[in-house]
């Protein structure tokens, strides 16, 4: 084939593939050409053919169209609720002996179980339908082995028998530390988090209806938000499908009274959710 011959096959080419292009076909198959032998070069036309391909006004074919990943049927904010089962009260009354046993000879946190006197595991009734949660055993506390004894403690037992009307036997307190941290200081990021499981472990057995958060540890500890407390309060969160209240720690309620009215209008958010009344004030005689 001479050179005008090869020019003369490759104007047919082009034409007849503008031609197929402008028929709406953007894509051919191509039959497929063995290799040529090793030794052999590829000839000038085909060279050419292969060079001038793109300037052929035809469609590129379509790219696939990108397959979105197959939709969770739950919804990336919903909290995971709890999957252990419901315990019998008998069940929770002796799982929740065998986890106090594992806590009072806990040193996971080096410091506190040196400095502690006992820990401080959590007291109330183990079918509660309200768990409180604060941050941490003070020197009342620490010295009697019970949560929320002292001057707070008794705000908290006022809140909840001359606010809710209910019995502090009829609620569960707990702490998110177990152990009274030196000096009162607040607890630390590490501390929180080798004794978070133990928490969590008591509101699994207990599996309250409803939980209030007292303070920013509890918040930090089951919330996990940077928010601020004002930000939280007066609102329904949930931690693992309970829905949950956040309000002012009661010591910090005995150094800035002014914040009490906030504290009732969250117990009157729980009231109103757990079906309660708040209780008759009695008139003093006249
Ligand atoms: S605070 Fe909790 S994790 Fe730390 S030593 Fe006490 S019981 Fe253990």
């Amino acid at each position: 084939m001479d050179a005008s011959e090869r020019q003369s096959l490759i104007r047919s080419v082009r034409q007849r593939l503008e031609s197929l292009a402008r028929a709406g076909v953007d894509r051919i198959a191509l039959p497929e050409i063995a290799p040529p032998p090793a030794r052999e070069k590829p000839s000038i036309a085909a060279v050419k053919v292969i060079e001038m391909a793109p300037a052929v006004p035809i469609r590129p074919v379509a790219a696939p169209r990108p397959v979105a990943p197959p939709v969770s049927s739950r919804s990336l904010f919903e909290e995971p609720k709890i999957e252990e089962p419901i315990l019998s009260p008998d069940d929770r009354v002796a799982a929740l002996a065998t986890l106090a046993a594992d806590v009072s000879i806990c040193v996971r946190c080096p410091q506190l179980a040196e400095s502690r006197t006992q820990t401080v595991f959590g007291i109330g009734s183990p079918t509660a339908r309200l768990m409180f949660v604060g941050e941490a055993p003070g020197a009342d506390e620490d010295r009697l082995g019970e949560p929320f004894v002292g001057r707070s403690g008794q705000l908290l037992t006022d809140m909840i028998t001359k606010g809710m009307g209910l019995s502090r036997a009829e609620v569960y307190i707990a702490n998110v530390l177990k152990s009274r941290p030196p000096d009162n200081r607040p607890p630390m990021r590490e501390e929180i988090a080798h004794c978070l499981p133990y928490l969590e472990r008591q509101i699994e057995i207990i599996r309250p209806e409803f939980l209030c958060l007292l303070g920013k540890s509890a918040v930090t500890a089951l919330l996990e938000t940077v928010l601020p407390m004002n930000r939280l309060r007066g609102k329904w969160h949930r931690y693992r499908g309970i829905p949950t209240v956040v309000t002012w720690h009661p010591s910090y309620l005995l150094r800035q009274p002014s914040a009490k009215k906030e504290a009732w209008e969250d117990l009157q958010l729980l009231m109103q959710a757990m079906g309660l009344k708040a209780p008759d004030r009695q008139k003093p005689a006249s």
